[in-house]
């Protein structure tokens, strides 16, 4: 029977899995993603993480059918080009053949958005439906596209929901755009924009306070859901906005699309879970045109397995 490998490569993350033929995880890894350095440090962590989890199943990764890889930024074959949110890769760099001679199996590398979305359409929340879009709400808030049962792609771009604007003229993005989503919800946003009203405007909060009692060298999800524990209001203010501009740029794209359901993962997705779920749907609802058959919003099914499940569907894929 074949064993596969996924691994997740995150702004925040690298998550490994090792799965069987039915998709269902036999064990997994977890590491931070370096901060400094550059490409081959961070493979070099991706390529650890994975020999814990195929350890973890008692397998050496060369026994594995293969690995996949979800990765941000652009990918054509074997390189991965302007990986955002990763130390020092605004080059090229051969992702898929490194990682391969590394770990002595066949490598294939896919978009880790729309891969997490595609394990969420065959193996969890969008299961019952035709038509689906992924909303991954972590470091930036990436999207995917599934229409009549297959992966929107467009000329290539397509399924960027964290640049839909929310605010003309609004927040600088990290894409040097402005009022995009992504510059009021992304996990990187939210903490500039805390930081700022913190120590410029002189407000009160524990965010800070929780980042190093947790030795974390930013608001990771696990902060903000503590902080929101706590009723730290500079935190809920931040959140609140957050939300508005999830609920705003998901409507926009659903007025758009219309699609059945809509699956809310990444780390603050799946931290925050279904009240979050909740309320970004309360927020979509003023802005849908067809607002009496608003779709499902769901929390994604396979939780932050998601993205390196759907990493190791690519492997499958290619048989
Ligand atoms: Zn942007």
């Amino acid at each position: 029977m074949s064993i596969y490998g996924g691994i997740d490569l995150g702004g925040t993350k690298i998550q490994a899995v090792v799965v069987d033929a039915q998709s269902s995880p036999l064990a997994t890894a977890r590491r931070a993603t370096p901060t400094a350095g550059g490409p081959a440090d961070v493979a070099a962590e991706m390529q650890k993480t994975l020999r814990e989890a195929a350890a973890a199943a008692e397998l050496e990764p060369h026994a594995l059918a293969g690995v996949g890889v979800g990765s941000p930024g652009r990918i054509e074959g074997a390189n991965v080009t302007s990986a955002s949110n990763l130390p020092d890769w605004e080059g090229t760099f051969p992702l898929g053949d490194v990682l391969a001679s590394a770990l002595g199996c066949r490598v294939v590398l896919g978009n880790d958005v729309r891969v997490a979305t595609e394990a969420e359409f065959h193996l969890g929340a969008g299961r019952p439906y035709d038509s689906l879009l992924g909303v991954f709400w972590g470091t930036g808030v990436g999207g995917a596209l599934i229409l009549a049962g297959e992966t929107w792609l467009g000329r290539g771009g397509a399924g960027e929901i964290g640049h839909v604007v929310v605010e003309m003229d609004g927040a600088r993005c990290t894409c040097g755009r402005r009022g995009c989503m992504e510059a009021y919800a992304g996990r990187a946003a939210m903490e500039l924009h805390a930081r700022h009203l913190h120590e410029e405007k002189g407000r009160g909060t524990d965010l800070f306070k929780l980042m190093k009692q947790h030795q974390r060298t930013r608001l990771t999800s696990g902060v903000w859901a503590r902080a929101l524990e706590h009723g730290d209001k500079l935190a809920i203010e931040v959140l609140d906005r957050a939300v508005s501009a999830l609920g705003a740029g998901i409507a926009s794209v659903v007025n758009v699309l219309d699609v059945e359901g809509v699956v809310l993962g990444g780390g603050l997705g799946v931290r925050l879970g279904h009240p979050y779920a909740e309320r970004i749907a309360g927020a979509m609802q003023p802005h849908l045109f067809a607002d009496s058959q608003p779709p499902q919003l769901h929390v994604a099914a396979l939780g932050d397995l998601g993205g390196a499940i759907g990493a190791s569907l690519l492997v499958r894929s290619e048989g």
